[in-house]
């Protein structure tokens, strides 16, 4: 999908045109309903970074994964087919290690992993599994074959009211779910909601999805795509937002698919933001959308948030039972609008709607879900598991340096091999000294008194070295690594993967120093053949 979520927005970014932040909709607007902004660490063109994937790809227990077509990319991601061993297919949001460069990024990546892993329905696209490789983190998911719901209307112009009743239904059903289980999705558009083989609708990319911990918690963070961001949260701090904004997002996408481009449309982002706030949109003339459709439709777009419909009264809208109701969607519907709906009786209609309904859990029949149902917990913990330090190299991290020293600190040694006291000291040294640099230069910015500071740390047992720097380094981190020469003489390579490799000429070991969960670093020492 071209379009990509807006996040942390702040005023300079919103006063800010034309500098490749904000894309305008240009004269075919029709197609491009979802331009959006990049928060600046998501903005950056990711595709020199994201290679390609290898053929195979190894998880860490052993199965393989043959790397197929390039589905799409995001801002964020690139997406590639995935065949397993058994020959099926599934879809990798595939992400370069070089990208998460800091700990919010990391954060947020961690975040919609650990969301979207606990999410089990229908109609919410299926989390299959997650790894890494050197280079990359592979989400891998339930494949979408049939595109997303903006593809459709790029390809339909305008959906039929019968398509939308379903297709409205199975979104409630899933918003539903997350809802009751305290997750707000927050960027809920055509272009994340994506079709199975058999066209039912899966709601995909949680990368801006939150967890409200308690009922009367707001979120404050501007994020959310242009058109389809709720007034509320263009409110930012003063007013906060919270569950409704999923709520106003279903009234756009039910605007949209019906008139065919979203309702406060324009080429200036600005004017879509002060369209939003006063509520300025309009339903086009001469079209032949119903008169309960535009009623719902305007009950959802309400400034206010508490006036909205919940999502269960939404259901009970005539807009709903008045029409058409079908039993499915086929991939007909893809290529032109579907025929045979307009014969189904008033009844055959309302058993449908029910039976939509039910499969999407909303219900009665809803006690037969599967999966998860209690609220979403996000612990410190889980953000710090999934081996986050293998997972982005630490040392990588521009930002929140003190933090970094301060884990610089607490370096453990762990020996491998007794008997090598001396070389450990000095490999100790060293590595602590190699970290701090490799943080200094991952910066690409050789910052010596930063360095100084972090070499002359009080430590009893180093206070008489002198400080190490680098003399020399090259920066491949794009590929394998940071390589750096100490004033030691040793030399060293930091991988992407997040270890460190040391050698000093004066003696025979090398020294692997890797990021481990529980003592900050392990150091081991390999005898150099
Ligand atoms: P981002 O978080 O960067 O926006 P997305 O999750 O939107 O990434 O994925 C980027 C693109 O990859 C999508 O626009 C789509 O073309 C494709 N894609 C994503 N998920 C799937 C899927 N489950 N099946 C098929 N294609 C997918």
């Amino acid at each position: 999908m071209s379009g990509k979520p807006l996040q942390a927005l702040n005023n300079v970014q919103i006063n800010a045109k034309n500098n490749g932040i904000i894309r305008t909709p240009g004269k075919a607007s029709i197609s491009k309903p979802e331009n959006a902004h990049h928060h600046h660490h998501r903005r950056q063109k990711l595709s020199a970074l994201c290679k390609t994937p290898p053929s195979v790809v190894r998880t860490r227990n052993g199965r393989g994964y043959h790397r197929g077509l390039f589905l799409g990319e995001g801002g964020f991601a690139r997406c590639f087919q995935m065949k397993d061993e058994t020959g099926k297919i599934f879809a990798a949001k595939t992400v370069a290690k070089a990208s998460i460069k800091n700990e919010k990024t990391k954060t947020k990546l961690l975040s919609e992993i650990k969301i979207h892993k606990s999410m089990s329905h229908p109609n919410i696209v299926k989390f299959v599994d997650c790894f890494e490789d050197d280079v990359n983190v592979y989400i891998l998911l339930e494949i979408c074959p049939n595109h997303s719901l903006m593809d459709l209307l790029k390809h339909r112009k305008l959906v039929s009211e019968p398509e939308v009743r379903f297709f409205m239904t199975q979104i409630i059903g899933a918003v539903k779910y997350l809802h009751r289980r305290m997750v707000v999705h927050r960027d809920l558009k055509l272009g994340n909601i994506f079709f199975d083989p058999d066209m039912n609708c899966k709601i995909g990319d949680f990368g801006l999805a939150t967890v409200i911990n308690s009922p009367s918690k707001r979120r404050y963070t501007i994020c959310g795509t242009p058109n389809y961001i709720a007034p509320e949260v263009l409110g930012g701090k003063k007013t906060g937002h919270s569950f409704e904004v999923d709520i106003w997002a279903i009234g756009i996408m039910m605007f949209a698919l019906l008139f065919g481009k979203p309702p406060f449309q324009a080429k200036d982002v600005q004017v879509i933001y002060e369209r939003i706030k006063r509520n300025e949109y309009s339903f086009p003339e001469n079209s032949p959308v119903s008169r309960e459709a535009k009623v719902l439709i305007q009950d959802i777009l309400q400034t206010d948030p508490t006036r909205r419909p919940t999502l269960d009264e939404i259901l009970q809208y005539d807009w709903f039972t008045c029409g058409p109701f079908p039993s499915a969607v086929t991939t007909e519907s893809l290529k032109r609008a579907p025929k045979g709906f307009s014969f189904l009786t008033k009844e055959e209609s309302r058993i449908n709607f029910e039976k939509v309904k039910g499969q999407a859990g909303i219900g009665r029949s809803s006690a037969r879900r599967t999966g998860p149902t209690t609220p979403v917990e996000i612990l410190k913990s889980d953000l710090q598991s999934e081996r986050p330090r293998t997972l982005l190299p630490h040392s990588l991290s521009p930002d929140n340096n003190k933090d970094k020293y301060r884990e610089v600190t607490s370096v453990n040694i762990k020996p491998y091999k007794r008997g090598l006291t001396m070389e450990l000291n000095r490999a100790n040294f060293e590595s602590r000294m190699a970290t701090v640099l490799n943080e200094a230069l991952s910066k690409s910015l050789m910052n010596m008194k930063q360095i100084e500071e972090g070499a002359s740390r009080p430590d009893p047992s180093y206070q008489d070295e002198s400080p190490v720097l680098v003399s020399k380094w090259v920066d491949y981190s794009n590929k394998h690594g940071f390589a750096y020469q100490l004033s030691t003489g040793s030399i060293g390579v930091l991988f992407n993967a997040g270890h460190t490799v040391l050698k000093n000429p004066d003696y025979s070991q090398i020294c692997v120093v890797e990021p481990e969960t529980v003592n900050g670093w392990k150091i081991s020492l390999i005898e150099s053949a």
